[in-house]
């Protein structure tokens, strides 16, 4: 079966390939001739962060899923950090990714489908011009085309990349006295690190991890990946409630991109943070834990007896979650109108706590019973 392919892009494959040479022969030959001081490698860091994180908050929680609201400052700020990462404008690189959500796993129609392998999700997809049918179609990001900093910083995208790639690391060596330590350290360094553990996104979080909600998709949580990417690695959670502003949603994951967002938020520079409704994720993990259930006992020998108490199980789990949650949202709604008869009612009370007490009961259960399968 061959296949004719398309046309490599040519301005793609060099920039990759001199940055990635760059990066991994001249700054350890550079670092050995002549060496880094902290200085650098903290502007490194800052520099890779900046970059990162106006990726991660701004093109995809922002803009791409529209996950909250960012004043223009904050927008702008991503903006520069956008094309300082060197990964399209915003308005490219959210219409690619409105599509990668939209048709997942899809080999003709996601831009990075994972499968189509580890190469082409990672980079191979922008080497040649699989994507060009679309180039000028931003059809499914009307929303954004009524952002003036989107439209701004896609109008000139080209300008603002090269003022940013190569002005700030000029900039910070000239201040810090070694200008060609800072292009290698902070311009290649910098970027070739930024674009690959992206990259990584795409590729290996689609490859390697847990898939604790679903696995109607590749998409896999992965706590290493999280560490590299400012959080995006728990990306099993995020391709189900993809609306959601956090990708780690428990106090102790990893989310970097989370704590940033919630923090401008309580600055009052971003507003509207949307998260999905706890009962649906509890539903959501336990009912992949069913089917995965489901799948094992129906491959061996006959464990139908096994097979009905799980299933009795998890029917209890779930009415007691929605059973729970409504009841915690009366409380709330009591005690945000000030109903202070219903919330100081103590039957009312009490019959919180109970429910309360028989979903943790059950949830222990059917953690118990599932562990097994884990
Ligand atoms: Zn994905
Ligand atoms: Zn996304």
């Amino acid at each position: 079966m061959s296949e004719t392919k398309p046309p490599i892009i040519w301005l793609n494959v060099m920039i990759f390939t001199l940055t990635f040479l760059v990066a991994a022969i001249g700054a350890p030959v550079y670092a050995y001739l002549v060496g880094f001081d902290w200085q650098q490698g903290l502007m490194l860091l800052a520099a890779f962060t900046y970059c990162g994180m106006s990726i991660t908050a701004g093109y995809h929680r922002l803009w791409s899923h529209k996950a909250y609201e960012a004043n223009a400052v904050v927008r702008f700020i991503f903006a520069i950090g956008g094309a300082f990462a060197l990964q399209n404008s915003i308005l490219h690189w959210s219409s690619d990714h409105r599509i990668h959500h939209r048709h997942v796993d899809n080999n003709d129609v996601d831009p990075y489908s994972a499968k189509r392998g580890f190469f082409y999700s990672h980079i191979g997809w922008m080497l040649r011009e699989y994507q060009s049918h679309r180039y000028t179609d931003y059809s499914n990001c009307r929303d954004l085309q009524k952002d003036k900093i989107v439209m701004w910083q896609h109008k000139y995208y080209v300008p603002l990349a090269i003022v940013t790639n190569f002005g700030i690391p000029l900039l910070f060596g000239l201040w810090h006295g070694d200008v060609w330590g800072a292009l290698l350290l902070v311009g290649v360094v910098r970027l070739v690190l930024s674009h690959h553990t992206t990259f990584f996104i795409n590729s290996l979080a689609h490859i390697w991890g847990e898939q604790p909600y679903t696995d109607k998709n590749t998409a896999r949580d992965n706590g290493f990946l999280a560490f590299l990417t400012f959080g995006e690695g728990y990306h099993n959670y995020h391709h189900i409630f993809e609306n959601d502003y956090r990708n780690g949603i428990r106090w102790w994951q990893f989310d970097p991109t989370k704590w940033l967002i919630r923090t401008c938020a309580w600055l009052g520079l971003a507003s509207n943070l949307r998260t999905c409704p706890e009962d649906k994720i509890e539903k959501a993990k336990a009912t992949m834990m069913l089917k995965r259930i489901q799948n094992r006992l129906n491959q061996g020998p006959d464990q139908s007896a096994m097979l009905h108490r799980v299933e009795a199980e998890y029917e209890v789990l779930i009415q007691k979650i929605s059973e729970y949650y409504a009841t915690k949202k009366q409380m709330l709604e009591a005690r945000k109108k000030e109903l202070r008869e219903q919330y100081e009612n103590l039957e009312f009370v009490q019959h919180y706590q109970e429910v309360k007490a028989k979903l943790e009961q059950q949830r222990r259960s059917w953690k118990l019973l599932t562990s097994q399968y884990a």
